[in-house]
């Protein structure tokens, strides 16, 4: 057996730095919310691949989907000769996606593919180039989505000069003392120092800051935001890539707001471990693009396309929508307990939506979240047995991304484990 460390050594001398590894494992074989390494370790995974997983490792339907499109072709190309698993897939997210009106549906390969094409719709559109994102934001590794992302290191610093026209205001946080109100005054100032607002071709927004730390963004600035672009003509595109596919509690994280968007970004979930994203938006926007202007040869492969029309089976058959409420519940109650003991670090702002829940890790000393102390909790579980990432612009909380298919007692053991690792030295 080749261990961990022997595997580690040759991934050192074979692979980049630039790509970073949260965990020292390798991967021997997974189900639904376990993984066992090449050393035959068991651990409990509360990461699901950051957020792919909603249906957990190798659900069996979604296996059987793919063994089935195995048999008949694995690439043809949308471009050359379509499918009909692309189309079936289309309508059932035309159908699911929180559009009133009509509805279309093209797929990609990455979240951050979804994101490039959502802006080059979006600029298409309208004619317009300016794009607006938000502090803590988090839209991908392409140019344009490091552009877009609001943060600068490690994702911005050394890869120079950004494309041009991206602007970005605060996200309103509790941590940063940033209200709603001093969100929509950032904007009004850009729109009369940087770009006027008919220079504008979108908004883009998380309806919860993922990798930003799971800020939930508050329902009055989304409602605030979809008035702003309607009085000036601006697109409202929600970047769903980590909120969609019931993880919230909603099928789209933007539901819980009541806001209709204008364009609505898909990956990670989506197709259940298989790499597909997508672009939901009105027909009228999304047909605006001239034939050849969007696609590429992978996009919407039929092996992943099979794999999510499995996924949205499941998620309906197995109630993960509603699941994903109870989940939460479980979660919160136990965290609640865990802010409460004296034994523990002090953790606080408990906060997100469904079975998106993340919470800070505080310095007892300060009591100010520390990313130090949350990426220290998280090397602890790994060591007790659990995958547990961290998140946020310091990296200062902790995120659960546990699949909604897991059994309550592997969620009550996972969470038993964050209390190990919690524990005080
Ligand atoms: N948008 C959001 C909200 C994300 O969380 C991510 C990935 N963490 C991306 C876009 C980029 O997705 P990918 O890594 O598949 O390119």
């Amino acid at each position: 057996m080749v261990s961990n460390s022997e595997w580690f050594a040759r991934r050192v001398a074979a692979v980049p730095r630039g790509v970073a590894n949260a965990t020292g494992l390798f991967a021997a074989r997974a189900e639904n919310a376990e993984l066992w390494d090449v050393e035959d370790r068991r651990y409990v995974d509360f990461a699901g691949g950051i957020a792919v997983l909603n249906v957990g490792h190798r659900h069996p339907r979604v296996i059987a989907a793919v063994e089935q499109q195995l048999a008949r072709y694995t690439h043809t190309a949308f471009q050359i000769v379509p499918y009909d698993s692309y189309i079936t897939l289309a309508e059932r997210l035309n159908e699911l996606a929180p559009f009133t009106g009509a509805t279309k549906t093209i797929l990609f390969t990455t979240g951050a593919e979804a994101v490039e094409n959502a802006v080059k719709i979006a600029r298409g559109a309208t004619g317009r180039s300016g794009v607006i994102a938000f502090t803590g934001g988090f839209h991908g590794r392409t140019i344009m989505t490091s552009a877009l992302t609001g943060k600068v290191a490690p994702y911005k610093m050394q890869f120079g000069p950004m494309p041009g026209g991206v602007h970005h205001i605060p996200f309103p946080t509790l941590s940063n003392d940033v209200s709603v109100e001093d969100s929509l005054k950032a904007l009004h100032f850009l729109f009369a120092a940087d770009v006027p607002p008919e220079g504008v071709a979108a908004i883009i927004i998380e309806p919860i800051q993922g990798e930003g730390g799971f800020h939930v963004a508050p329902p009055a600035l989304l409602r605030a935001l979809r008035e702003i672009c309607d009085r000036h003509g601006i697109l409202l595109i929600a970047d769903e890539v980590q909120t969609g596919f019931a993880r919230t509690g909603r099928m789209f994280g933007i539901e819980h707001s009541g806001v209709e968007p204008d364009l609505l970004t898909v990956a990670k979930s989506l197709a259940g471990g298989f790499p597909l994203s997508g672009v939901i938006g009105r027909a009228d926007i999304m047909d605006k693009i001239e034939p050849g202007g969007l696609g590429g040869t992978y996009a919407g492969s039929p092996v992943a396309c099979a794999a999510a029309i499995a996924v949205l089976d499941v998620i309906a058959e197995e109630g993960l929508i509603a699941r994903a409420e109870s989940l939460g519940d479980r979660i919160r109650a136990r965290l609640d307990d865990f802010a409460k003991s004296n034994d523990l670090l002090p953790i606080a702002d408990i906060r997100g939506l469904g079975a998106m829940i993340g919470f800070d890790v505080l310095d007892p000393a300060t009591m100010r979240p520390d990313g130090g102390l949350a990426k220290q909790t998280c090397q602890r579980a790994l060591e007790a047995g659990l995958i547990l990432l961290n998140c946020g612009v310091q990296g200062e909380a902790i995120r659960i991304l546990v699949p909604l298919t897991a059994s309550d007692a592997i969620v009550d053991e996972g969470l038993e484990l964050i209390r190990v690792a919690l524990t005080r030295a």
